[in-house]
């Protein structure tokens, strides 16, 4: 006929803390990004034409402008490599172009 077990249980405090609200603020919304153009042309090989590479190590890179075939460009990348196709070692450069 006791009830004390019950009793307890909706006595017993059930606080827990408050966890800090994470993630975005209501209401947020997202704003269109601008977006910077740049030109990545694929290295071709000078003995086959093709453009895939293998063993891609890098060599050396960093941010500077210049000119390369009449475009200005702010960074560049040297970079060492094989063909995949006839297997000749290549220094592949890129280069990325100024945003117009
Ligand atoms: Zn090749």
């Amino acid at each position: 006929m006791t009830n004390s077990k019950a009793a307890t249980k909706a006595t017993a405090k059930t606080k827990t803390p408050k966890a800090p609200k994470q993630g975005r603020p209501a209401g947020a919304k997202t704003k269109a990004r601008a977006v910077a153009n740049t030109i990545i042309t694929k290295a071709t090989c000078p003995k086959c034409g093709s453009t895939d590479h293998k063993n891609k190590r890098h060599v050396r890179g960093a941010i500077a402008s210049g000119t390369i075939d009449g475009q200005k460009f702010v960074r560049y990348k040297h970079s060492n490599a094989d063909c995949s196709q006839c297997g000749q070692a290549l220094l592949v450069a890129e280069y990325e172009l100024e945003c117009s």
